[in-house]
């Protein structure tokens, strides 16, 4: 029976109490939700209040071996594969439809699961939708080509699906991220197995449902909730042809290790420490508009979280107090459903704790901690926003990934220092760039290593746009165009004649 504060009743839909008095949270293998044979039960948390929701066990390694079974079957008879493209895309759109009908239910449960404030659990859903629809269209587009051989040869390239695509996703974005494999691994006939963060398997549940009851045939879309050992164990699968794996770089380079040994070819997004880089020439309100978005959104649980400021030492202090002064106005720290809340709690108290220890060491080696508000009176996992000045580069809080609502300030004296500071870190996400002078914002875009720089926005994404990182935060694209080398293999065909 799931436990909800006495203050959420109100605020859920009855629907959305229907499905969490018994969600199936049971691994769906081959078209039905199976009782998982394990013995691990993992606690559904509120992180708004620390209440366990429900339980769930875990998908053991044979529960997962199940599941890439089904999704073998279902690619080798061409159950879903051999279908025209156009009724792939129908029921893409189907499915799409279905997810959006049920936009309000599906946000509630992941604002519930994940703690992200209820605005925010409806963006998730709609970029989800956005994404599968985006995907459906790409199901009737993808061409082959035909190759300049020699004149005695008919040569060809056609696009074929790889087979059986694995997901293992993270929690900050758990429908999103999961849509970003999901959707262009159906549209091109691959079918797919998913294993959610064990600490947000909710919207993955519900979504399986919606499969449930499109024509996509079973065994084309399974999932097996579970934390790391699930994981682990799909990653040694040796009937799994692709790994698209979202996470922290730690655990993507073990998922790299084991794709070595079946050989399985991977796709990695992983962490970042993004920098915005403000020059004295930029437009003061939109810049600081954009560094509070891209630290503050999902609490700076984001992957592209602009946790690192790089400001001009001319403009340094202003732009320092007004940015905590506009966050202290900006900022309802609370319960992600509850009305009026802006900022969320954090996924967990470990979460909490590992952000609360890095700021702490932060001040212990001279940082300047300012909080933009005090925190709730509840038991959930919060922090207020945190603004560390005095940073010195190569300080931990400035180079390690936080995942929390902490921005790391640093001034820069000239273009070539920002470059240097914004390259400093290991990682190599997203970055972004302030400034009206179109010729620095060329220059700097060019000298930053990352996957992505915005220039006088933040956060922008869209299902066109390729997105991935370079250096420790990974290597592929998702989205756009690019999905199509990810998830189809190119068979050349060569005719005598
Ligand atoms: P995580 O690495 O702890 O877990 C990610 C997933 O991997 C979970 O499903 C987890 O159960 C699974 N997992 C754990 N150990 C495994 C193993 N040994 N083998 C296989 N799977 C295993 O990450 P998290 O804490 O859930 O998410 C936060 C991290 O994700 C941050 O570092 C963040 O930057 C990153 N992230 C990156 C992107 C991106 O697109 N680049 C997007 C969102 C989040």
């Amino acid at each position: 029976t799931t436990r909800l504060a006495p203050v959420l009743r109100d605020n859920l839909l009855a629907s959305t109490r229907a499905w969490l008095e018994k969600p199936p949270l049971e691994p769906f293998i081959g078209g039905s939700f199976r009782a998982a044979r394990s013995d691990d039960v993992i606690s559904v948390i509120d992180p708004g209040t620390g209440l366990t929701l429900t339980e769930y066990t875990a998908a053991s390694a044979q529960d997962v071996s199940d599941a890439v079974a089904a999704a073998r079957t279902a690619f080798d008879d061409g159950r879903w594969s051999e279908l025209d493209p156009e009724q792939r895309e129908s029921e893409l759109r189907l499915l799409a439809d279905l997810l959006e009908g049920t936009t309000e239910t599906v946000a509630q449960l992941e604002a519930l699961d994940t703690g992200k404030t209820l605005a925010e659990a409806r963006l998730d859903v709609d970029e989800a939708v956005a994404v599968l629809r985006y995907y459906a269209g790409w199901a009737t587009k993808v061409e082959g080509a035909v190759y300049p051989a020699p004149r005695s040869f008919l040569a060809t390239g056609t696009r074929e699906p790889l087979g059986v695509c694995a997901a293992i996703t993270p929690w900050n974005y758990p429908l999103p991220i999961l849509m970003y494999k999901l959707a262009p691994a159906l549209a091109f006939g691959n079918t797919f197995v998913a294993k959610p963060s064990e600490q947000t398997v909710l919207s993955t549940a519900y979504f399986a449902q919606l499969c449930a009851q499109t024509g996509i045939p079973d065994g084309v879309v399974n999932v097996v909730p579970g934390a790391g050992a699930t994981g682990a164990a799909l990653t040694a699968a040796e009937d799994v042809d692709k790994i698209a794996f979202t996470g922290s770089t730690r655990t993507g380079q073990s998922v790299m290790r084991a794709a070595a040994t079946t050989t399985t070819r991977v796709s990695l997004e992983l962490g970042g420490k993004s920098p915005q880089i403000v020059f004295a020439d930029a437009d003061m309100d939109a810049a600081i508009q954009g560094v509070m978005a891209g630290i503050w959104t999902n609490a700076g649980q984001v992957c592209v979280a602009g946790s690192r400021l790089l400001v001009d030492h001319r403009v340094h202090d202003e732009f320092v107090t007004e940015l905590l002064r506009r966050t202290a106005d900006a900022t309802s720290l609370g319960h992600g459903l509850a009305p009026g809340t802006t900022l969320g709690p954090l996924i967990s108290a470990k979460q909490r704790d590992h952000v609360v220890t890095l700021v702490e060491k932060a001040a212990a080696e001279g940082a300047n901690v300012q909080t933009a508000c005090s925190l709730p009176a509840e038991d959930g996992f919060f922090v207020a926003p945190t603004l560390v000045t005095g940073v010195r580069p190569g300080q931990t809080v400035e180079q390690e990934e936080v995942f929390g609502p902490v921005l790391s300030v640093l001034p820069f004296n000239d273009e070539a220092e920002a470059i240097r500071l914004a390259n400093s870190t290991a990682y190599g996400l997203a970055s972004s760039v302030w400034s009206k002078d179109v010729s620095r914002v060329h220059r700097v875009a060019r000298g930053l290593r990352a996957g992505t720089v915005w220039a006088n926005t933040y956060g922008i994404f869209h299902p066109t746009l390729p997105f991935g990182g370079v250096k420790a935060s990974g290597f592929g694209r998702e989205l756009g165009s690019a999905a199509v080398d990810h998830y189809t293999e190119l068979k050349t065909t060569v005719i005598g004649l």
